[in-house]
Parts: structure tokens; C-alpha cells; sequence
């Protein structure tokens, strides 16, 4: 039996999954999927920064398209320091296709001309 918080929306249901995967405390479904997948497979979104490497002292903000599995982020996050772009930028911009093979693209947030 374990307990933790939903995070998916602010509600923040308390939530109980047990050994067989069956969650109660969830207002919806949505909650009884995290509980699941935090217990099989963790993931999360990663958000950080790029070096731009045509600019002195700039960096960019970035984002993972979709969640990553949890024991990859010290591995992601070691490819998106690794990795630089070039100015200009657009918001939405692929700065890495499929990182690391998670499935996941590095995109950049933030427009620099
Ligand atoms: S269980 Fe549903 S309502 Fe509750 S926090 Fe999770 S997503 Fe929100």
C-alpha cells in the first residue's frame, strides 16, 4: 500500500494504490493512470535551459515534448547541456529529435532573434 499526491490537476487528490494497482482517493480517472504509472513507470517533464551558442552569455529555454522516464533525467539533462543552438530561435523549435531514443523532442520555449 502506497500514498501519494496526484499531480495532474491542482486539485491534489490524496491517493492509496495497493500491491494489485487498485487506487482509491482518485476524483477521476485520470488520478487512478498517474497512481499507476508513478508505482510501473515514473515519467516527468523536464524544463531547462540550452547554451546558444552564437551568443555570449545566452541561454534559451527548453522543455521535453512529452514526459521522460524518471531514471533518464540525469541523462537527458546531461544531453541538453551538452547540446547547444543557434540564434535565432522560435518558439516550438526542435533543438534535439527524440532524445536519447525516449520518444521525447527537446523544444524550445522562448523566441531570440
Ligand atoms: S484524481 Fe483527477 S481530480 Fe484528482 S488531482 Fe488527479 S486529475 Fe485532478
Amino acid at each position: 500500500m502506497k500514498e501519494l499526491t496526484c499531480i495532474v490537476c491542482p486539485r491534489g487528490c490524496r491517493l492509496t494504490i495497493d500491491d494489485n494497482l487498485n487506487v482509491t482517493g482518485n476524483f477521476c480517472p485520470r488520478g487512478a493512470e498517474y497512481a499507476k504509472n508513478e508505482l510501473t513507470n515514473p515519467k516527468r517533464m523536464i524544463t531547462s535551459f540550452m547554451r546558444v551558442k552564437n551568443r555570449e552569455n545566452c541561454v534559451v529555454s527548453v522543455k521535453t515534448s512529452v514526459a521522460i522516464p524518471k531514471g533518464m533525467i540525469f541523462q537527458v539533462m546531461e544531453e541538453i547541456n551538452h547540446v547547444g543552438v543557434d540564434a535565432p530561435t522560435r518558439i516550438g523549435d526542435i533543438a534535439i529529435k527524440d532524445v536519447l531514443g525516449t520518444g521525447a523532442d527537446i523544444v524550445i520555449t522562448k523566441n531570440i532573434k
